[in-house]
């Protein structure tokens, strides 16, 4: 009898190359590193360049030099996001012919504005996502047909959203699966995705040819990963993913949302912030090991 041994469990690291890695970025990549050597598994990376704006080749280049510095290695080729744009574009046109997408010609200026003006008309705070911006108000929600042609073939610039409410009525209630830890083997839940939190994400940017959302939930599934490991930070957009995922086939890979390192007012690390970038950290002498050391990992 022929016995075929189970696939290995795929991890990934996603950073976006728009500036210096930091310390965050150093646990999440050796969390991932060390799971996958520990359970035999594979670890990919991943530039998340969609943003041709932030994006610059430097930082994918430092990117790699620090992650080899820290002593991670990923398997080759390594995937960039820009480089698949046509497979988003293929998986937002089944979503658009099922009625499930809109154009909204909303700029984000003309979006404060209106929030604010709302605030003031209502005498409360307008509803906030998990990620504390304002919900759309859904001012493009129910254009009709007749103008959103006139306003696309006159050129004006738009994004396009996620009908989230009727996307979550056709999908039905989801859940995804957590991991307490980042092991394939440890305990794990099924958690309420709440999609509805965030309202009508946008899935194509006016100023980017893809999104956040959209390209991490597709790119997970081109690459087969099947461990998401990666900061609470991200937790809440889980749910945006899971219902991605329910709406376009895709397989469920399973979620670990590990801790964040916070500076010391609280708040979680930026990219601007040079103290703690691994470059700097590198050229004033630390080595990976104190690296590990600051982060809580042990060597
Ligand atoms: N590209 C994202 C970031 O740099 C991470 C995406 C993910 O891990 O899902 O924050």
């Amino acid at each position: 009898m022929v016995r075929t041994s189970p696939s290995p469990a795929v991890f990934r690291f996603a950073p976006s190359p728009n500036g210096y890695l930091h310390l965050g970025h150093a646990l999440s990549a050796l969390i991932n590193a060390d799971t996958a050597r520990a359970c035999g598994g594979r670890l990919l990376l991943r530039i998340e360049d969609i943003d041709p704006a932030r994006c610059r080749p430097e930082f994918e280049a430092a990117i790699i030099e620090d992650l080899e510095w820290l002593g991670i290695g990923f398997e080759r080729p390594i995937r960039r996001q820009s480089e698949h744009l046509e497979f988003h574009h293929t998986s937002f046109e089944m979503l658009k012919r099922r009625g499930l997408v809109y154009p909204c010609f909303c700029s984000r200026a003309k979006l404060g504005r209106a929030v604010a003006a709302l605030e003031e008309r209502g005498g409360e705070k307008w509803p906030r996502d998990p990620d504390g911006a304002s919900s759309y108000p859904g001012f493009c929600r129910d254009l009709d047909a007749d103008e959103i042609a006139k306003r696309i073939g006159a050129g004006e610039a738009h994004a396009w959203r996620l009908r989230v409410a009727r996307a979550s009525e056709v999908a039905g209630p989801l859940t995804f699966r957590e991991h307490d830890a980042a092991e394939p083997g440890s305990p794990r839940r099924a958690v309420k995705a709440e999609p509805l939190a965030w309202g009508d994400v946008i899935l194509l940017r006016r100023d980017a040819p893809s999104s956040y959302h959209l390209a991490v939930t597709l790119d997970d599934a081109a690459q087969e990963v099947t461990h998401v490991v990666r900061g609470t930070d991200l937790r809440a957009a889980t749910s945006i993913h899971r219902l991605l995922q329910a709406l376009l086939q895709l397989p469920e890979p399973s979620y670990h949302h590990h801790r964040l390192i916070l500076d010391e007012e609280g708040r979680k690390l930026s990219k601007s912030i040079a103290s703690t970038s691994l470059r700097q950290l590198r050229a004033s002498g630390a080595s990976p090991l104190d690296i590990r050391e600051r982060i809580g990992l042990s060597a």
